[in-house]
């Protein structure tokens, strides 16, 4: 439920809002709250990649894939195969590449990635 809230003290909170709108302790302005009424549920996605020297040698010994080639295939599935989640305002992903450092890429959200505006430079 919204509150109203003076200017000059914070302290000063009221249910509803007065008839000339001002505090009625300090006759400051009142500020109301934007207080939603549900709670949200937000969901976030860490992809942690290995990025070391290793990841260019061959995934398997009969195939011309890189370890690297690899994991950025499945990172780009997974990250596509959310964009069928019915909240995708509210989903976020975050892939993140280490090697001897952590380094976190992005944090965007599902509904963004699926944009046909949006361009991810990995
Ligand atoms: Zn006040």
């Amino acid at each position: 439920m919204a509150k109203y809230i003076c200017t000059k003290d914070p302290n000063h909170i009221f249910d509803q809002n007065t008839a000339d709108g001002n505090c009625s302790v300090c006759w400051a302005a009142l500020k109301q709250t934007q207080e939603s009424a549900e709670p949200r549920d937000i969901g976030l996605t860490i992809l942690l990649m290995d990025a070391s020297g290793s990841m260019k040698t061959k995934a398997f010994p009969t195939g011309s894939a890189s370890r690297a080639e690899l994991v950025i295939k499945n990172a780009a599935e997974g990250i596509l195969s959310l964009s069928n989640l019915s909240n995708k305002k509210d989903a976020y992903v975050m892939p993140v590449l280490f090697d001897h450092e952590v380094h976190p890429l992005f944090i965007k959200s599902v509904e963004e990635l699926a944009s046909p505006a949006t361009s991810v430079i990995f």
